[in-house]
């Protein structure tokens, strides 16, 4: 029985609040799921339904709900300077100390930062920082930027253009020129007939066709996330990065690694270029970087990059918001739990292993699951109707979606990408929680295998 409360929030939310990536007719007919507080890396609904978040909000909740001391430096920093920004030479602390520390865990070639409002804003800012660097080179040809199909850069023209779905193209003429798309390295899905290795070197091989066919004197730069995410945690082989690596280097083009899942620790490294050994000129941030306790994004920007903008004059780009004294005191606070609870390596050495073990040996035989894959805090359970030729089911059975509803039921979010489920709890999560979630997520698979067979007799 839904509570006077859960419903009237449902009939108001339906009716005037229109939400990102939802269809408005079928969240009038569900009504919304309404949350009303969390704690560590449990939520709440309105109906008091406890829920393990085994999507740490959206990737972004790394260091867990509720934590006293975050609260406490934003309500400091509101008292002492809640905005100002950082336009036309002006500064302040909070954004000073945070861009520093940030250069300190980045790679060690990069060490300045430009601050967004979010990830999306962070890869506009990129497509207009690479060309600004072609450009004080003396080389305004190189304008075109080489991405993949079903990646994922945000949503905002620049973003989605960057992006490689087809259904966010498909909504207002996407992409916009100057952007070109190459396979992506998803090996489980499309490299049929090749190993793993064989696939994986000749998905990378595509930036090298792509940059002679356009020509090495059209392209400014490569963009791509270490590990796709929304598109369905698409983990490369490992023959992938080494050879993007190769043909980078012979290539004068900049790379643009979009970090905004994979930083801040999700692979049991701050960075995923440290965990894939890239070398990347710029790197996008956001998510994990505030624990998303506060809207924040960026860019890293390489020692080669900011030289050159030394030599650029006024780079005319900027936000209101660039830089936040609250965001950036959030994310500073967020930094030092961090360290303090020194969860990289805990992630890395402990609870990340355990994750991917358990996963494999609990869920990897189910009739449903076609590959279990997964890096570090970061996971994918692909639904598949038959294991061996890796068959899907049909679209329209929506079987995904099912199986997200029997997990929500179960007491614990999964998010569904098409059929393949994906898990990315908070980095603080113990190992008797990741016990949980795996006997919940096996909870959830038998539940959507009863509802699939059921609907086969
Ligand atoms: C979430 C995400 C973005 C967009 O970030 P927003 O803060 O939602 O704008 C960009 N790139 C990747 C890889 C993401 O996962």
């Amino acid at each position: 029985m839904k509570s006077q409360q859960t419903q009237g929030w449902q009939a108001k939310d339906h009716a005037h609040h229109l939400h990102p990536f939802t269809d408005p007719k079928a969240l009038k007919q569900a009504g919304g799921r309404v949350i009303t507080r969390a704690d560590g890396v449990y939520i709440w609904d309105s109906q008091g339904n406890q829920i393990l978040d085994g999507m740490a909000g959206l990737w972004c909740v790394n260091m867990g709900y509720g934590l006293r001391s975050i609260a406490d430096v934003a309500a400091h920093q509101l008292l002492e300077l809640p905005y100002y920004n950082s336009f036309f030479q002006c500064s302040h602390p909070p954004a000073i100390e945070l861009a520093a520390e940030i250069a300190a865990l980045a790679p060690p070639h990069m060490n300045k930062v430009f601050f967004t409002g979010s990830g999306s804003e962070a890869n506009d800012t990129n497509l207009r920082l690479v060309r600004h660097y072609w450009d004080i080179q003396g080389k305004p040809e190189k304008k075109t930027i080489i991405s993949r199909h079903n990646a994922y850069h945000g949503s905002t023209v620049a973003g989605a253009s960057l992006g490689g779905m087809s259904g966010m193209h498909a909504q207002g003429d996407l992409p916009i020129p100057g952007i070109v798309h190459i396979a992506q390295p998803y090996w489980y899905g499309e490299g049929q007939g090749l190993s793993a290795e064989e696939f994986g070197i000749r998905c990378a091989r595509e930036l090298e066709s792509k940059i002679l066919e356009l020509g090495e004197d059209k392209v400014a730069a490569f963009i791509a996330e270490p590990i796709q995410g929304a598109g369905g945690v698409i983990v490369p082989p490992d023959s992938y990065w080494p050879e993007i690596k190769k043909i980078l280097a012979k290539y004068d083009i900049l790379f643009i690694l979009d970090e905004v899942i994979t930083g801040f620790g999700r692979t049991g490294c701050y960075f995923a270029a440290e965990y894939y050994d890239l070398e990347p000129d710029l790197i996008t941030i956001a998510k994990g970087m505030t624990s998303g306790y506060a809207p924040m994004g960026g860019v890293i920007v390489s020692d080669k990059v900011a030289d050159a903008l030394d030599k650029g004059g006024e780079f005319a780009h900027g936000y209101t918001y660039s830089g936040h004294p609250l965001s950036a005191a959030v994310a500073l606070e967020n930094l030092r739990l961090m360290k303090q609870e020194n969860i990289v390596a805990k992630v890395a050495e402990e609870t990340a292993p355990y994750l991917q073990q358990r996963l494999r040996e609990v869920l990897a035989q189910h009739p449903l699951v076609g590959e279990v894959r997964g890096v570090g805090m970061v996971a994918a359970l692909e639904l598949v109707a038959d294991k061996a030729s890796h068959q899907r089911f049909a679209a329209e059975l929506g079987v995904g979606t099912q199986c997200r509803e029997h997990s929500i039921a179960s007491g614990l979010v999964m998010r569904a990408v098409g059929d393949t489920m994906i898990i990315a709890p908070p980095l603080v999560i113990t190992q008797a929680q990741i016990d949980e979630l795996v006997t919940k997520a096996k909870q959830a698979l038998d539940m959507t295998y009863a509802s699939v067979r059921k609907s086969n007799d």
